[in-house]
């Protein structure tokens, strides 16, 4: 039943469909396709230089930067190809909806701009889709990528891209959550969305699987999701008939 099922969907649907299908699995989910474990506790101490300097111009220095060191690697900085095709989004946007790749996890920024690189390619040549499905990625490196922007419409959640912006954490996060770096920056990055006007103020939080038959984002980042004050149930998702 179920394969019959997939097959007629398969059979069904048209180009903008195939723009808009949903996700079952994550990019990682071809056999082939290797899954690293998250290694972010090792890996993340990395990125954490420890001071003991606690001089009264060093703290302020620091707090100074923690409010305005989002980085955002733009689309010509990694190297993206163009869109095939976009819609528009209009803002703000009532949901955030969080994404793993289930793929490889970046630790260094030319590790992640080939990541999002090969996540576009992946996107636009094998699912057909008109360009990277996610509005940003993120890597443990720390920084923002710009997917389809604030702007543009996402492929990453079928029935919610319309209004939701997709953020998508670079790595498999079932056993291990991301690394420190990779979370503040994806409270930075909403956060920044919000004070913008891209996001609405009283947004809700969804993890991929609250919208279809997904284990995305990973058990263990789904977790932390839950305990995030904008998380909410989807009262309208009805995990039986996603597909
Ligand atoms: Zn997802």
């Amino acid at each position: 039943m179920e394969i019959e099922k997939v097959v007629t969907e398969r059979l069904n649907y048209s180009e903008n469909n195939k723009e808009h299908e949903n996700q079952t699995k994550e990019i990682g989910a071809e056999p082939k396709r290797q899954q690293e474990t998250a290694k972010s506790e090792q890996v993340g101490l990395q990125h954490h230089r420890v001071t003991h300097d606690c001089s009264p111009r060093k703290v302020i220095g620091r707090v100074k930067k923690g409010q305005d060191d989002l980085e955002i690697v733009k689309r010509e900085e990694w190297g993206a190809r163009p869109p095939n095709a976009t819609t528009n989004l209009t803002a703000p946007q009532p949901l955030v909806v969080i994404h793993h790749t289930n793929w490889d996890s970046c630790w260094t920024q030319e590790q992640c701009k080939a990541e999002v690189r090969k996540v576009q390619d992946f996107h636009m040549d094998v699912r057909e889709w008109w360009d990277i499905g996610y509005n940003f990625l993120v890597g443990e490196d720390g920084r923002a990528y710009e997917g389809r922007g604030w702007t543009a419409q996402g492929a990453h959640a079928k029935g919610y891209n319309g209004r939701s912006i997709g953020i998508c954490v670079m790595g498999t996060f079932m056993d291990a959550a991301p690394n420190i770096a990779a979370l503040r920056t994806l409270q930075k990055i909403i956060t920044y969305g919000v004070t913008q006007g891209f996001i609405d103020f009283n947004y809700t939080l969804y993890g991929h699987r609250q919208t279809g038959a997904t284990d995305c984002p990973g058990d263990a980042f789904y977790d932390l999701i839950r305990n995030d004050s904008h998380w909410k149930q989807n009262p309208n998702f009805d995990a039986e008939n996603a597909y």
